[in-house]
């Protein structure tokens, strides 16, 4: 029997639950491809340490991870409260970012007066209160009126769907994670309340100024990103996106969500960039080791739709079931990937370079034609892979790459394997023959479909294409 393995992969949120290395290890052992990194909570410290766990338990798994940084954003939150406020409708509140709780006057954690303008909504504690701005009655300060009643608490999240930060969503706390993060190993930001290309662009020089060779990940949550003329345009700045269902049902309305899950998903694919669909795939398991029907077919029709990746947040962060939640998602992955194929897409006329996008193509067609078991790509920064992985093949796609970033970034493609080795003429068909002789394609004789460049190890100069049979 030859191996097999998920073709979607999982990326885990790092969280108290699972902040140690042994927990690490075992989320990456029951499959998890990738982890996040939640910068709306802990500190920096912990997380260094928890960048050198999962480094040292991927090593021992023997499988490339990715390191995934989360930044906040402008997810704006209340400050401390002295207690819970009961609030009804009609009641006057104000969000002051230089005071401390008094009465009705609450502090809340970021300068919102240049902001917002009088007459847009807040919702306050994940939609549960909404609120209108009436007045900006000083520099620091908003007035809002309440539109239900509800309770507010300390911490609690503040949605702006309609307000527009002007191209201007990276907070002072993003700049200093930014900072941070140039320090640290890892693979890709993810820039959360992405309203416009701009704001990637913003991010982008950010890190290219600041050396880092991290992708970036849109989280796509606001009702600016999703307009019409802006998703796509979106997707074409960034290196993948983050269908990032929680706050985006607060901004836009929950009944949009799947709509624009499926538009995402098939833009990804078209412009061959990573996709992941995020928030409550297992929500239920925070609490229960088992998923609710629903989550299993919402699992399902992501695979069907064709994701990279399917995202736990407080399941693995904070839940009582962790590797649970983990081990249950890959089981629907595996099952669904072996009876559904991944839905075809009309039109994808992909992405970075013509070349790269006609080699794929026919390396995918050669594939099918041949019933290949693989195909190899042997690829420096990780294009050639990830393009040929924009067209779903229903075949693993093992990458060889002398890059340990690229290898990692790879991990959270569609139906990626990476392993690193050093550039040579014969990687891929090397690691092709390693492979065989480990039983990993089973008995009998294997065609494998080998994709290189004639100078192994330089970017962009894929163009040669081999049919190998190993026996
Ligand atoms: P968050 O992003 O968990 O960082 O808020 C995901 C979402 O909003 O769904
Ligand atoms: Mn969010």
């Amino acid at each position: 029997m030859a191996i097999i393995f998920k073709r979607t992969k999982i990326l885990a949120t790092v969280g108290p639950a699972t902040s140690s290395p042994e927990m690490i290890q075992q989320l990456i052992d029951s499959g998890v491809n990738g982890l996040r990194l939640n910068f709306s909570h802990g500190s920096n410290d912990e997380r260094t340490q928890q960048i050198q766990w999962i480094r040292e338990a991927s090593k021992k798994a023997g499988k490339p991870v990715a390191i995934l940084q989360d930044l906040q954003g402008p997810k704006i939150r209340l400050g401390m409260l002295n207690e819970n406020i009961e609030v009804q409708k009609g009641d006057e509140i104000i969000l002051d970012h230089a005071a401390e709780h008094n009465g009705m006057v609450l502090p809340v954690q970021y300068n919102l007066s240049d902001k917002v303008k009088i007459g847009e909504p807040v919702y306050i504690f994940d939609g549960k209160v909404r609120t209108t701005v009436i007045d900006i009655p000083s520099d620091t300060a908003i007035k809002l009126r309440v539109e239900n009643s509800g309770t507010l608490m300390s911490k609690k999240g503040i949605n702006l769907p309609d307000t527009d930060f002007g191209g201007d969503i990276l907070t002072p706390k993003d700049l200093e994670d930014i900072e941070y993060g140039l320090g640290q190993d890892i693979d890709y930001v993810a820039l959360s309340f992405v309203q416009s290309p701009d704001d990637i662009h913003n991010l982008r020089q950010l890190l290219v100024e600041g050396g880092s060779e991290a992708q970036i990940i849109a989280k796509i949550e606001t009702k600016a990103a999703i307009k019409d003329d802006v998703l796509e345009e979106i997707v074409k700045a960034t290196d993948g996106i983050m269908v990032a269902r929680g706050d985006l049902a607060v901004e836009a309305g929950a009944e949009i969500v799947p709509i624009v899950q499926r538009r995402l998903l098939a833009l990804c694919r078209r412009h061959g960039k990573l996709s992941i669909v995020a928030t409550q795939m297992m929500a239920s398991m925070t609490d229960a080791p088992e998923p609710t029907r629903a989550e299993v077919s919402d699992i399902a029709n992501a695979v069907i739709q064709g994701v990279d990746a399917v995202m736990l947040s407080e399941e693995t962060a904070a839940g009582s079931y962790p590797l649970e939640a983990v081990m249950a998602m890959k089981k629907v992955i595996l099952y669904t990937q072996e009876h559904a194929p991944v839905a075809p897409i009309n039109d994808y006329n992909l992405i970075k370079s013509k070349k790269l996008d006609a080699i794929s193509t026919t390396t995918v067609k050669l594939a099918e034609e041949l019933k290949a078991s693989a195909i190899i790509a042997e690829t420096k920064s990780g294009a050639t892979a990830a393009t040929i992985a924009a067209h779903r093949p229903n075949l693993p796609i093992i990458s060889v790459t002398s890059e340990d970033r690229s290898a990692q970034q790879l991990a959270l493609s569609y139906a990626n394997r990476s392993y690193v080795r050093p550039d040579s003429d014969e990687a891929g068909f090397e690691l092709a023959q390693e492979l065989k002789k480990d039983g990993y394609f089973g008995d009998g004789a294997t065609t494998v479909i080998i994709v290189s460049g004639n100078q192994p190890g330089i970017i962009g100069m894929t163009d040669t294409i081999k049919v190998r049979v190993l026996e």
